[in-house]
């Protein structure tokens, strides 16, 4: 197990920011934590780190608990947190070797991470010259330098333009090959672009974790319709996928389909019977 997180509760004052969260990712597995703001998502995040303590509950990281062999736990982890904090005054290199030097890395790995992110022809500029896209790759690659086995990631591609938001997309992808990531995001198609897996958090609490094939496969739609007639339930009941029909007024039903093809886009008909 890379990261166990075992019923952990957040308080800020008398704001429950977490409540009784658990989970837990295998090595090697590239996990979605999707929720909007405000969710918790970067609170946890911050506790898997040890950058805060959790009110209760425990996290393993690589099977070290991460408040009491804190250091142990943290060499496991390459944290890039949200808003990616930089030095805009320093150069990449300068920045990326000033990292190492904290953790004792060869200036040759410092080069060999430049290579890795594709930071190459930018390495010699100011960080402050670079585009958002760019920076998220500085941050990634201070992530990186330690050769950490688990990266969290926190909203490691919001605010970028579409081009690099598939190129650090494709990047995640890449580092995540022999890596566990728990990355966070509040937009879906971040999930389904990046991971097999999502955990969904919304107001401090876990409210699904699933597979995302599940997740999709699952999808019911439910879609309202205004016909023309008056209709006979059992007319609806050949409609393919049909789940259930509810008539809310008159010629108005609500239909419920157990599928995620999209219904709208095939028609049908409906014949009324005549009755003698
Ligand atoms: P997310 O990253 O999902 O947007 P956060 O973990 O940042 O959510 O925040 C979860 C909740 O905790 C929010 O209601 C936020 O206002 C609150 N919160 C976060 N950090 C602090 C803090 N340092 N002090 C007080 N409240 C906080
Ligand atoms: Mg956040």
């Amino acid at each position: 197990m890379s990261i166990a997180v075992k019923n952990i509760t957040k308080l800020y004052g008398e704001q429950k920011a977490l409540n009784n969260v658990s989970f837990s990712i295998e090595k090697g597995e590239i996990v979605g934590f999707l929720g909007p703001n405000g969710a918790g998502k970067s609170t946890m995040m911050k506790i898997i780190t040890g950058y805060i303590n959790a009110s209760e509950g425990e996290v393993l990281v690589n099977n070290f608990d991460i408040s009491s062999h804190k250091i142990e736990a943290q060499k496991c982890i390459g944290y890039l947190p949200e808003n990616n904090p930089l030095y805009l005054e320093m150069y990449v290199r300068e920045y990326l070797q000033f990292n190492a030097s904290i953790h004792k890395i060869s200036k040759e790995e410092v080069e060999n991470v430049i290579v890795k992110v594709g930071l190459t022809p930018e390495a010699h500029k100011k960080i402050s010259q670079l585009s958002k896209g760019y920076r998220q790759r500085v941050g990634l690659a201070a992530a990186l330098l330690h050769n950490p086995e688990v990266l969290i990631l926190d909203e490691p591609t919001t605010g970028l333009d579409p081009n690099q938001l598939a190129e650090i997309r494709s990047l995640i992808k890449e580092v995540g090959k022999d890596k566990t990531v728990l990355f966070s995001t509040h937009i879906l198609q971040e999930v389904e672009a990046i991971c097999d897996r999502v955990i969904l958090i919304h107001n401090g609490q876990i409210i699904a974790d699933k597979n995302l094939k599940e997740l999709t496969g699952n999808q019911e739609q439910l879609i309202e319709v205004e016909f023309d007639l008056k209709i006979e339930k059992q007319f609806l009941e050949n409609i393919p996928h049909l789940k259930s029909a509810n008539n809310v007024h008159d010629t108005i039903w609500e239909l419920t389909f157990d599928t995620s093809k999209k219904i709208c886009a095939r028609p049908f008909l409906i014949l009324p019977m005549t009755t003698d």
